[in-house]
């Protein structure tokens, strides 16, 4: 029988990280060392797997569009000779490169699962061992064709997925999508979750430098202080509102400066602060100006998502009208209206 093989693209983050005098930081060579001490992966059961080690490694919050676009080449250059990827990436931007991914990869039907680790592999408990093996099963696998995310015993959606904890080892989850899989003794894949891969040819969409803004409105908050930010020089400006999309209507000052952005080209994004649940432009007298605004409502997606989205969306050559159209359908799963 044909045995699967995994490209494991190691980015840096946690997972391979040691110590140094500044704090933790991911060292060249080390994780190459540190799997090759990992006996279940030298049992018949698991995949084979190669190892592409990215330069220089990165804490994850330096990853910028230039690392997702160089993971989608990767991964795009060795589509035909893989049966899944494993990406390894640190905790704090994994969301928002699963989600990235998501959109960049079209037409996939492959697995692509994001894993790390809280504790590294270098010190004692990490739980960076059961995250890499489960995952390399998983991308061997091949049951959840879409990008997704295992931490701690879920499998989730990459662009639903959001960091919840800086230090509990359960530190993902995906407040507003069902699990893909729940893992414990056995990996049990909850079937009517899962995405199912169009007939598209592959294809990866690389990302450019779009200026994206994120405001996260708050009471009191002075809107005229943000007037310099919220220009026309924005494509995107993801809103961070109250609830089901509400914003502070005193003084009628956030209006005016989103119109401004609107009408020099940008997309205006709602979201809400709160993990779970929806975006209802209109539901409230405070949100229904944003409608009228010209912002669109970007449902029960996460910032993260809608963040990477606009990316996306700015980098195809189409029009504004369409992108704002397509913020608000689901293009890999990502929002329910
Ligand atoms: N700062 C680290 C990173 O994101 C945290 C982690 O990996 O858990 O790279």
């Amino acid at each position: 029988m044909h045995k699967k093989k995994v490209l494991i693209i190691y980015t840096g983050g946690t997972i391979g990280m040691c110590r140094t005098e500044n704090g933790y930081a991911p060292i060249d060579g080390y994780l190459s060392d540190a799997i090759a001490d990992i006996a279940d992966l030298k049992r018949p059961e698991a995949p084979l797997f190669d190892l592409y080690e990215m330069s220089p490694l990165l804490d994850s919050s330096d990853i910028t569009v230039r690392e997702w676009n160089k993971i989608g080449e990767v991964i795009y250059n060795s589509y035909d000779a893989y049966d899944g990827f494993v990406v390894l990436h640190g905790t704090d931007t994994m969301a928002y490169t699963a989600s990235a991914l998501s959109f960049m990869l079209e037409g996939l039907s492959k697995p692509v699962v994001l894993t790390g680790s809280q504790i590294p592999l270098s010190e004692i408990r990490s739980d960076g061992r059961d995250n890499l093996v489960t995952s390399l099963l998983v991308a061997a696998e091949g049951v959840a064709r879409e990008v997704c995310l295992y931490f701690s015993g879920k499998l989730l959606r990459g662009n639903r997925s959001v960091k919840m904890s800086a230090d509990r080892l359960v530190a993902f989850d995906s407040p507003n999508y069902p699990h893909l899989a729940d893992v414990g003794i056995s990996i049990i894949y909850n079937r009517s979750a899962l995405a199912s891969p169009d007939d598209k040819p592959f294809r990866l969409q690389r990302l450019s430098e779009i200026p994206i803004g994120v405001l996260k409105v708050f009471p009191g908050i002075q809107f005229s202080l943000f007037e310099t930010i919220m220009t026309e020089k924005l494509s995107g400006i993801v809103l961070e509102t109250f609830g089901a999309g509400n914003i502070p209507s005193y003084g009628g000052e956030l209006i005016p400066m989103i119109s401004k952005a609107f009408k020099g080209g940008a997309v205006v994004a709602v979201c809400s602060q709160c993990p779970s649940g929806t975006v209802t432009l209109g539901a409230y007298e405070t949100s229904s100006q944003l409608k009228r605004a010209g912002a669109v409502s970007a449902f029960d997606m996460t910032t993260e998502a809608a963040v990477t989205k606009l990316s996306y969306l700015f980098s195809l050559d189409i029009s504004k009208e369409k992108i704002k159209a397509l913020m608000e359908e689901s293009l890999r799963g990502e929002l329910t209206k």
